[in-house]
């Protein structure tokens, strides 16, 4: 029955056509696709980019251009999350600090956050990794205190909420990105929305003056997009997994890539992907719940707990394996089922040779990280997972008894 793929969206051939049409007849696609964001969300602005680490790294240097001691280097970032953090925290000319997570939630720690040497601190971003929200009010509420940044980085979390208000809204400005695993995909892709009425002018004007997507991305990411569109689904799966090409499961810590706006075939695509938004969030919550409720009763696995009134997007599922060393068999018995299960990133921030290398010399340990990434698995939740995805899942963890 083919392999389930780890993350993704189903998009159809014929949302690449209807948006190759929609591209080259509407200019104005992009602005449409600004301004849906703007509404989805609540936010006073939203703007495509190229990707998600893009819009990162242009928020940041607005904030540092807006801040009112320009020495102020250092962000602060969660122990544990995506390695393009780190790596667009470089690219702005910024150094990070870790802060150790709660692993319960996956979330910044609000008590460690509220104890960092904050002396240099110009922002603090945060994770919603697997589209889990933060304790993002907590977060927020710290950085007021102590008069620093929030970028919000709901990555992976477009679509989840915390009391109602969206993830990436909380704090200054935050992120989305469209890349391949996260809640909609154009191949690469992100925006930047923001709320900060000091940040948005700079945000602007910046964005302004980027460049157009070069014409070999534009080229590249269709054909991506086409062969995306064909091969997510389970039957075909495997044979792009067989690539090595693909860079598939693997997340780099790369400083060099495009600073663009999002290309306008993207854009018309994302705005496809989004009309279909809660359909496609309905069926990742859906299996989200089955898998907790077949895998919280196992002694084996340890589920996570969602902060309070928190709703998330489910872009994967993360659990956690009481015994690290019983993960590498657990993952060889779900890939053996056809079931694409991950260690999500394999380090925690804190070993990542390119990160280590940037901290500061007063740099606190973190033992909480370490450890999830020694025990997280993550498991698909997106569209083509079959009705009985957690009986199987299920099946294989009492089975494999790890
Ligand atoms: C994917 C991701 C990013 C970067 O987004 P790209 O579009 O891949 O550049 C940033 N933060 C988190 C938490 C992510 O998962």
């Amino acid at each position: 029955m083919g392999y389930l793929a780890p993350a993704g969206t189903p998009v159809t051939l014929r949302d690449l056509a209807q948006g190759a049409v929609r591209a080259l007849r509407s200019p104005e696609v992009s602005e449409t696709l600004a301004t849906r964001l703007r509404e989805l969300v609540s936010a006073s602005n939203a703007w495509p980019m190229s990707s998600g680490r893009a819009a990162m790294t242009l928020i940041l240097k607005s904030m540092q251009a807006a801040a009112r001691e320009p020495g102020r280097l250092e962000v602060v970032i969660p122990a544990y999350t995506c390695y393009s953090v780190p790596a667009a925290i470089e690219r702005a000319g910024l150094r990070p600090r870790l802060c150790d997570i709660d692993p319960h939630t996956l979330s910044i720690d609000a008590e460690r956050l509220r104890n960092t040497d904050f002396s240099q601190v110009l922002a603090v971003v945060s994770a919603n990794l697997y589209g889990m929200p933060n304790d993002l009010a907590a977060i927020e509420a710290v950085c007021r205190e102590r008069g620093v940044f929030f970028l919000d980085d709901a990555a992976q979390a477009l679509g989840a909420s915390v009391a109602d208000r969206a993830a990436g809204t909380f704090g200054d400005a935050g992120i989305y990105s469209f890349d391949k695993g996260k809640v909609i995909s154009t191949i690469q892709g992100g925006a930047i929305v923001a709320r900060n009425g000091a940040l948005i002018p700079r945000i602007a004007d910046r964005v302004g003056a980027l460049p157009a997507s070069g014409r070999a991305e534009r080229l590249a990411n269709i054909l991506k997009l086409g062969v995306y569109s064909v091969f997510l689904r389970p039957a075909l799966y495997p044979l792009i997994r067989m690539l090595p090409f693909t860079g598939l499961g693997h997340t780099p810590y790369e400083t060099r890539y495009p600073v663009t706006t999002l290309a306008r075939f993207q854009s018309a695509v994302a705005l496809r992907l989004l009309a279909r938004l809660d359909e496609l969030s309905c069926v990742r919550r859906r299996n989200a719940e089955s898998l907790r409720a077949a895998l919280t009763p196992l002694p084996a696995i340890e589920t996570f707990r969602s902060v309070p009134n928190a709703v998330a997007a489910w872009t994967r599922y993360p659990i956690r394996v009481r015994d690290p060393a019983g993960r590498h068999k657990l993952l060889a018995a779900l890939n053996r089922a056809g079931i694409g299960a991950t260690a999500s990133y394999p380090l925690c921030l804190a070993d990542l040779p390119e990160v280590r290398a940037r901290l500061a010399p007063d740099h606190t340990d973190c033992p909480e990280a370490r450890r999830i990434a020694a025990t997280i698995v993550t498991l698909p939740t997106h569209a083509y997972c079959p009705p009985d995805l957690a009986t199987r899942v299920g099946t294989v963890v009492r089975e494999c008894a790890c």
